[in-house]
């Protein structure tokens, strides 16, 4: 008899139309019926039909919809043979969504993302001792029978591979009988780490540190400690000293980290600590190992993940500890269908489950830091460099007093300084945040500026390729030889620098240097990789690149950093360009110096005494930082004040226009809280969408979400052809 036969044995009656959360931009779950001796709980993962699909969803919380008839619904087709999402993952995924203002169908997407990992891995063949000798004893075969011989079970390659013979030996031995076949479990993807596998190593103020974030951990509940340390300090290894913590209490541990596919040396130094590696979360995985990361996270295989954002998430087992390694980083920000922030939907997940969260940067984030000032997060300081390394002798370069030569970007100041440093065999980084050759093409003969056919951005050469290129939408074409618009050929010139034109300038200077490009453009993750470790071997003099090498990277013979355009991030309208550019240009000047020799950092730049270029070279974060919260207090700027960014796009530039009027006369009249715009943004145009901004304005403690939900709610009916993204708490504003 089943147990779910209505009113037997006193059990009460399963439910027979449960909600289900589906892949759709609905505002709610969809009812589904549950087929006899069919058993669900909330959590669920569950196959049902969609239109004529079949799609996976999660059984929800909610109200029983007891009325309903479950003959009218349509059936839950499949429950997977997986964990259910707990109670607490549930609450964070309704949290995530009601506060992003998206479909909980999304966001439940988001942790859903490993289709044929809901089923259980199939167990794999493996070979046992039988106990029967075989008929003749080889070298080869003696090996094999040493190490087997206690009989445990061991996989054919497993085996061959630890007694060093070929398989074929093993087969051999299994057609003799002398090894039986079982079935096992697959095997962990990746070892499990042990936190006393190496001794911790802190000196100093990392001790203290330590200990201040341990109290956190040992204490156990939410809290949140910001570690704050200038590069080369130390915090990796504090903050290993809270996972091993966490390890012994026998929880699991997420470590988050903007770009997780280039830090193959991260991943060294916690095999290191640890003994084995973190399982890896990142979305340039094969498919079958992502699939079995999230298998693994769920059955509690897995203890500690290292992955970038959408590792958030993943269905922990049982976590008990967040790091989030550079929380300053937008990498944290996704602009896509799902508008959130992982480093502040960490903080929301560890409060919802109740276990700390440590964050890091070198150059937190301005509302970690405010956080930090008035006492919510614990500030863990760690003010010099470890071992006595000092940080680099910073200097500004003035465009105007030490132009480059003519057709150059590079000023003589910088160049002297680059031949030094390859001089004494020590490298240098030229940093420009700006790939390919130029950022903009145009006809010296009749001024045509070559332009994305379906964006409003300039198309920047890539003359390593020979190709022109929108850096928006991906959109390329060969590098024509003659212009478009008056046919005159070999008049095309270029404007402005990218790293290939940078390239181009230091091997006319220094033809006998070893120069290497790093661009993203310029390869996948593994010749990226391969590149970095390249640079860390010293086989290269001179290093032109963009932000990917900002991240995390050590190079111990990197003596010189050269910021080629200092200016570059402070000129578009960002509320954020001065902290941004605080934050990019420390980190790569943080580069240079990390192994005790002596090192320095130039900064070209035409704003000598912009504030940031001041707190840069004078080593003044402190006096950076209460300048810009002042600022951001002046003007009601976040964290002292709430943004909602709301973009209307559609296929003609009126049909936005009008939308997004109609859109701003349905707000709703509330103290404190204004509506700008709509104003044309930016980018006005992205693939042939034209595009206009809201944006909405309110105090620290307005109900942002509900104003701009109300303003949906009244506004003019979404058509087919427009499109409304919200984004609360914007990083970009174009
Ligand atoms: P951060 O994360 O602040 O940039 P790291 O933890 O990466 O700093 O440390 C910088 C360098 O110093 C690393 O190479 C690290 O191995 C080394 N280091 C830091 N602390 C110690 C220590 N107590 N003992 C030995 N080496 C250390
Ligand atoms: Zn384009």
């Amino acid at each position: 008899m089943r147990d779910d036969s209505p009113g037997l044995f006193g059990s009460p009656p399963r439910p027979r139309v449960v909600p289900v959360l589906v892949p759709m931009p609905a505002p709610t779950a969809y009812s589904y019926a549950v087929p006899e001796g069919m058993a669900v709980e909330p959590g669920s993962i569950v196959q049902v039909p969609l239109g004529p699909r079949q799609v996976i969803g999660v059984v929800w919380d909610g109200p029983d919809a007891g009325s309903v008839d479950p003959k009218k619904l349509r059936a839950i087709t499949k429950v997977f043979d997986c964990p259910p999402l707990d109670r607490n993952m549930r609450t964070f995924l309704d949290w995530v969504a009601s506060y992003t203002l998206s479909p909980p169908g999304y966001v439940a997407r988001m942790a859903l993302r490993a289709p044929a990992a809901f089923d259980p891995e199939p167990m794999v063949e493996g070979f046992r001792f039988s106990g029967i000798e075989p008929e003749k004893l080889t070298p080869a075969r003696r090996k094999v029978l040493d190490l087997a011989a206690d009989g445990l079970s061991w996989t054919k390659s497993g085996l061959a591979h630890a007694s060093g013979v070929s398989t074929s030996v093993i087969d051999g031995l299994v057609k003799q009988g002398v090894f039986e076949t079982v079935f096992l479990p697959p095997p962990p993807l990746v070892a499990r780490p042990d936190p006393e596998f190496a001794e911790s190593r802190l000196a100093g103020p990392q001790k203290d540190a330590a200990d201040e974030i341990l109290e956190g951990v040992r204490a156990g509940g939410f809290s949140v400690a910001l570690i704050d340390g200038v590069t080369g300090s130390g915090k990796t290894e504090v903050y290993f000293e809270a996972i091993a913590e966490t390890l012994r209490q026998g929880k699991q541990v997420l470590i988050l980290l903007p770009e997780i596919a280039l830090t193959a040396n991260f991943l060294e130094r916690f095999q290191d600590r640890f003994g084995a590696k973190p399982g890896e979360w990142h979305s340039d995985l094969a498919t079958k190992t992502r699939e079995k990361v999230w298998r693994q996270c769920a059955t509690g295989d897995i203890r500690v993940v290292a992955g970038a954002r959408s590792a958030l998430f993943l269905p922990f087992e049982d976590l008990g500890l967040i790091i989030v390694d550079e929380e300053h980083d937008p990498a944290f920000k996704q602009e896509d269908r799902v508008f959130y922030n992982a480093r502040d939907m960490a903080v929301v997940r560890a409060r919802i489950s109740g276990f700390p969260v440590v964050l890091v940067s070198a150059t937190p984030s301005v509302e970690s830091q405010v956080n930090s000032q008035n006492g919510r997060y614990r500030r863990i300081h760690l003010p010099t460099r470890f071992a006595g390394a000092a940080l680099p002798d910073l200097h500004l370069i003035d465009m105007r007093r030490h132009p480059p030569e003519r057709g150059g970007f590079i000023s003589p100041l910088l160049l002297k300084a680059v031949g030094k440093t390859v001089e004494r065999q020590e490298q240098a980084l030229l940093f420009l945040n700006r790939r390919g050759y130029a950022p903009l093409t145009l006809c010296r003969v009749c001024g045509h500026r070559f332009q994305c056919p379906q964006c409003s951005s300039w198309l920047v050469e890539h003359r390593f390729r020979g190709q022109i290129q929108c850096h928006q939408c991906g959109y390329a074409e060969p590098t024509p030889q003659a212009c478009p618009e008056c046919g005159t050929l070999d008049h095309l010139v270029a404007c402005g620098p990218g790293v290939e034109r940078i390239a181009e300038e230091v091997e006319k200077h220094f033809p006998d240097a070893r120069t290497l490009v790093l661009s993203s453009d310029l390869g996948g993750v593994k010749r990226l990789r391969l590149e970095l470790e390249a640079i860390a071997n010293g086989e290269a003099d001179i290093v032109i690149g963009t932000q990917l090498v900002a991240k995390g990277h050590n190079f111990p013979l990197m003596t010189l950093v050269g910021i080629v355009d200092a200016d570059i991030g402070l000129a578009n309208g960002d509320p954020r360009a001065a902290e941004r550019t605080f934050q990019l240009l420390s980190q790569v000047t943080g580069r240079a110096g990390r192994t005790g020799r002596k090192s320095h950092g130039l900064l070209q730049t035409f704003q000598p005494m912009h504030p940031v270029m001041q707190a840069i070279v004078s080593g003044d974060a402190e006096a950076f930082y209460d300048r810009e919260i002042l600022e951001r207090e002046r003007a009601g700027l976040p964290p002292f004040g709430r943004l909602v960014s709301i973009i209307i796009s559609a296929d003609n530039r009126i049909d936005a226009e009008t939308h997004a009027r109609q859109l701003r006369q349905a707000a709703p009249s509330e103290s404190g809280v204004a509506v700008l715009g709509p104003a044309e943004a930016p980018l006005a145009l992205i693939r042939g969408r034209h595009r206009f901004r809201l944006l909405v304005h309110g105090r620290r403690n307005s109900d942002m979400q509900g104003f701009v939900r109300t303003m949906l709610a009244n506004g003019p009916k979404e058509r087919r052809s427009i499109q409304v993204q919200v984004d609360v708490d914007p990083q970009s504003f174009l």
